[in-house]
């Protein structure tokens, strides 16, 4: 008997299961879907986003539900036309064995008459938003008077919306004896009130801790000046090339501002927010879904509907003013299973709200440097040498071969090896090599900054490929060697290569430990990072000199990653007109 069979569900779903991959049951889904198939009961889920709290009322509704009949049996609540859609997806595949079961979805921004068709055909579930709901019950489209389930999914949201008097009103068109079944990532005040008003005796199951965040989100701050916001955001997405991030402002203006100049920078980034029309949500959602888009700038409000499992980074441009609304940022990513990264950027006179925050969510922030310009250049650098090993070679260059390589016959290897990164990489080098240092010293003992004076910073060709995360790397170099406790410092793991720290004296040995060091087979490589911490305060101060901004300006939008922005037209493009530039150098005060 397989793991679903065992909570008591029938064929048809188990096949459903198998083909859409399911192995074993989330904890939400293990604890729920027993008690909700054995008694007719109502119940508050407590569990984060991406935890499957959909099954884990999908499921057994759709085993309560009789098929044979066309009457509405079950109404789904939910936030978003994009969660809407979302859970109406889910359910259909749930009951794709399930002949006659059928799943509308109604939501606002569509056409109202083609929705109450959909139902008049028959729905024996139904997934809404409330405002759309409240409409269609007002015009007698839809008949919610015989359901013997309401589901409120991510209740939470919808009261953060201002949804309470449309889910009051909605219920109040619906029988006394069915049942309720509350699901949400958190319990706020409205929620507990909610489910004292509405539900009798729920069961209350919680998954994790309440109010906290997911385990598999680690979060991080960087303290900068306030005018820095901008360069500092633009220096986190370059330190990690594959990013694939929201990242989420305070107003719609600011959501705007950010995306705008992100995009006359060269990245692939995109708003998301309410004054955007419902057709342009939709593209800017598929965009970010096919990864056409990395950088997706969001409100709060907008990015309720964001369900997308691979998010790397969640940026908070701005610390959100509810504490709450930080637990739902950072939960966008280490969904699924996968880990992820919840940065923060904060000025000098927001770090109290970080402890806050640290508090509420009961879990540490790790106080980190905005990347320096060099550190930056290795990390791009080495991505492109990655790249380029990893890629599969095109055949259909073959012919041009022999042309190529007579251009190209005086040169050795090396000397190949070195063009060709120039040309790919000198704008963006150029840039760096000149900018100035983000970070701020904030006097925290937390930071490690205050060791950098006699510090040796490292670069080592080992990183989260090899299974390594911070933690466990420093261990690994602590024993390799054999250094004491607090020795190592400042470590920062990338996909295939990593950074660390350690008092100068040490150097001599570390390199010669290194000298002729393998892994598993592989030859470990460590070298002194050209960024040792120690001449960032130099570089500060002669950058302030101003003047040359322009130049910088150019290649900062220079990015080589990402699909067409190696093209060079594009770049020739963006570099010309003095009076664009202009404009863009404001945005960057900003
Ligand atoms: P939540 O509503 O808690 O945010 P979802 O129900 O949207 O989470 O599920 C998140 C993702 O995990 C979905 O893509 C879903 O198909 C998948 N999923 C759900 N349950 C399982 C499971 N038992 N095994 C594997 N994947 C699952
Ligand atoms: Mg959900």
């Amino acid at each position: 008997m397989n793991k679903f069979e065992a909570l008591g569900l029938g064929e048809a779903i188990i096949k459903a299961v198998d083909e859409m991959g399911f192995e074993t049951p989330s904890e939400v889904q293990e604890k729920a879907i027993p008690i909700l198939l054995d008694e007719d009961t109502d119940i508050v889920a407590l569990a984060q986003t991406g935890t499957g709290k959909t099954a884990a009322f999908g499921f057994p509704l759709i085993e309560k539900v009789d098929s044979a009949s066309r009457i509405t049996q079950g109404l789904i609540l939910s936030p978003t036309r994009e969660l809407c859609l979302q859970i109406t997806n889910e359910l259909k595949n749930y009951s794709k064995f399930i002949p006659g079961l059928r799943t509308v979805a109604i939501y606002g921004g569509a056409s109202i008459f083609d929705q109450s068709k959909e139902i008049k055909r028959g729905a024996q579930i139904i997934v809404a938003t409330p405002g759309r709901m409240q409409d269609m019950i007002n015009r007698k489209m839809v008949d919610i008077s015989n359901i013997g389930y309401c589901i409120l999914d991510e209740a939470d949201e919808m009261l953060n919306m201002g949804f309470y008097e449309d889910i009051n009103a909605i219920l109040s068109h619906t029988p006394k004896e069915k049942s309720t079944w509350l699901f949400s990532a958190t319990m706020p005040r409205e929620v507990s009130t909610i489910a004292k008003r509405f539900m009798h005796d729920p069961v209350e199951i919680t998954v994790g801790h309440k109010n906290t965040g997911s385990e598999n989100v680690s979060h991080e701050y960087y303290v900068v000046n306030s005018r820095d916001r901008y360069a500092a955001l633009k220096r986190l997405s370059d330190a990690n090339p594959d990013i694939f991030s929201v990242i989420f402002c305070r107003t719609k203006r600011d959501t705007q501002k950010v995306a705008e100049s992100l995009i006359e920078d060269g990245y692939n980034a995109a708003a998301l927010h309410g004054d955007l029309s419902q057709n342009q949500r939709d593209l800017v959602m598929k965009s970010f879904r096919n990864r056409q888009i990395q950088m997706l700038v969001a409100t709060d409000v907008a990015a309720r509907g964001i369900d997308v499992n691979d998010i790397t980074h969640v940026i908070n441009y701005q610390l959100p003013d509810e504490i709450e609304t930080y637990t739902h940022r950072s939960g966008r990513t280490g969904r699924a299973g996968k880990n992820g990264v919840s940065m923060v950027i904060v000025s000098k006179s927001e770090l109290r709200k970080i402890k806050t925050v640290e508090r509420i969510i009961k879990k540490k922030f790790e106080e980190k440097e905005i990347p320096s310009g060099e550190e930056i250049c290795q990390v791009q650098l080495f991505h492109l040498a990655n790249d380029i090993a990893k890629s599969e070679i095109n055949h259909e260059i073959d012919s041009y071969l022999p042309s190529i390589n007579e251009v190209l016959t005086d040169f050795t290897k090396e000397e190949l090896i070195k063009k060709f990164f120039s040309v790919e990489f000198s704008r963006f080098h150029n840039y760096y090599k000149k900018a100035k240092d983000l970070a701020v010293n904030t006097g925290d003992n937390r930071s490690d900054s205050r060791s950098r004076d006699g510090s040796t910073r490292y670069f080592i060709n080992i990183g989260e490929k090899d299974g390594f995360d911070w933690m466990t790397l420093k261990d690994f170099l602590k024993e390799t060697l054999d250094l004491g406790r607090d020795a190592v410092s400042r470590v920062d793991v990338k996909e295939s290569f990593s950074f660390f720290n350690t008092d100068s004296e040490h150097q001599d040995n570390i390199l010669s430990i290194f000298e002729d060091f393998n892994l598993e087979g592989r030859k470990v490589n460590v070298e002194v990072s050209k960024d040792s911490g120690n001449n960032r305060g130099g570089r500060r101060r002669r950058d302030s000199s101003g003047g040359g901004f322009k130049g910088k300006r150019r290649s900062e939008g220079f990015k080589p990653r990402g699909k067409g922005r190696r093209d060079g037209e594009d770049r020739d493009d963006r570099s010309g007109g003095g009076g664009r530039r202009d404009r863009r150098k404001r945005s960057d005060r900003r």
